[in-house]
């Protein structure tokens, strides 16, 4: 059993998307001056390096090495943050989660999405009911998603699992939760995973999983037809299901792809916009603002791109009130009461509207 579950997760090391590598770069003031499909080519911080690139990040695992051999200098993502930044190990973990949505693709990545129809590859639905089955069995990671405000239907609803297999990267088992994830006909695909704990923040998705060619909840919320709700996370939207809202997907990895923007103009004629409401973030050498950012809030950065990208349909933003977008300052819909979730979904608001409201980040400098 362990060896079929290890299997579907072969080459899982990939802690980390290629855009928060690079955010977390950006974020440290490393100039990336190249990329191939595996690093990021750069000036490497720890020597005089102006030319010739000498420094390599690894996209997947977030390594670094100085190919200089007078600097040499090699680690992992975190060491890098923390001697940049000089955080400690904590701040630079924090740092590098804070980078966790940032957008950005290649060129050549969203040509691959326009011209991908081939059907995506199918995930086993075994191993889906085995992880299920696994949940009802583990009582911390029950309690953990009564905790988090999930009730047993919902759990049941959307197969959620739970594994415990080893975890190649960590040298430990896993303590994950498992959210399956299906192309827009309902066809497994995949599997998201995050740790069953309030304090370790630990994301692994099965190998290759298809984010950018389906959308979290697609194949249920096209049935449903008419207005759907965008969020970003799986348990933002299965708590959004919960609270009586079927009509939800989730753009994980909070990037819109070219596909996406399709799907959603197939199916849906209103959507309304529950992005997350994070904190401001400032990148050195900004590909958006150049070398003095301005700041961003990726999570409402993806809700203007959408509304951007959607320019036919009604548009609305999901709003507590005029001064805030989730209450009691809270950043996203997972963590709001299901009450809470149906004040804001009564309280929509039309894109115009929104974009008046301090909260909208006007002067986010890509979208005025
Ligand atoms: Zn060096
Ligand atoms: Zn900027």
């Amino acid at each position: 059993v362990a060896s079929r579950w290890n299997a579907g997760w072969e080459g899982t090391s990939e802690v980390y998307t290629a855009a928060q590598v690079e955010a977390v770069l950006e974020n440290s003031d490393v100039e990336i001056v190249g990329e191939t499909a595996e690093v990021f080519t750069c000036l490497c911080p720890y020597h005089g390096n102006t030319d010739t690139a000498a420094f390599a990040v690894n996209k997947r695992n977030g390594t670094y090495i100085c190919f200089n051999p007078a600097c040499g200098r090699s680690g992992n993502l975190e060491g890098l943050v923390m001697s940049l930044q000089n955080v400690g190990v904590y701040q630079a973990k924090r740092i590098i989660m804070r980078q966790r949505r940032a957008g950005g693709s290649s060129f050549q990545d969203r040509l691959k999405e326009i011209l991908a129809d081939e059907p995506l590859p199918a995930f086993p639905q075994d191993i889906i009911y085995r992880l299920h089955s696994q949940l009802w069995k583990t009582p911390h990671a029950l309690e953990y998603m009564h905790d988090r405000g999930f009730e047993d239907d919902t759990l049941s609803y959307f197969e959620v699992g739970y594994s415990n297999a080893y975890d190649k990267r960590l040298g430990r088992d896993k303590d994950m939760i498992t959210v399956p994830m299906h192309d827009y006909q309902g066809n497994p695909v995949g599997l998201v995973g995050r740790w069953a704990s309030h304090t370790e923040k630990i994301f692994r998705n099965s190998d290759k999983l298809p984010k950018k060619e389906t959308l979290f909840n697609l194949h249920r919320a096209r049935k449903v037809g008419g207005t759907v709700i965008i969020v970003e996370a799986t348990f933002d939207a299965m708590r959004i299901h919960q609270a009586g809202f079927p009509g939800v997907v989730a753009v994980l990895g909070g990037h819109i792809s070219p596909w996406h923007i399709a799907q959603l103009n197939r199916y849906f004629d209103t959507v309304i916009i529950m992005t997350d409401y994070d904190d401001w973030q400032y990148y050195p050498n900004c590909k958006k603002c150049g070398r003095k950012c301005k700041g961003h809030r990726p999570g409402r950065d993806l809700g203007n791109q959408i509304v951007e990208q959607l320019r036919n349909k009604k548009m609305r933003w999901a709003v507590t009130d005029e001064g805030a977008v989730f209450p009691r300052e809270q950043k996203d819909a997972c963590s709001i009461t299901d009450e809470e979730i149906r004040t804001m979904l009564r309280n929509v608001i039309p894109n115009f509207k929104y974009q008046q409201l301090p909260l909208a980040s006007r002067h986010n400098p890509c979208y005025n």
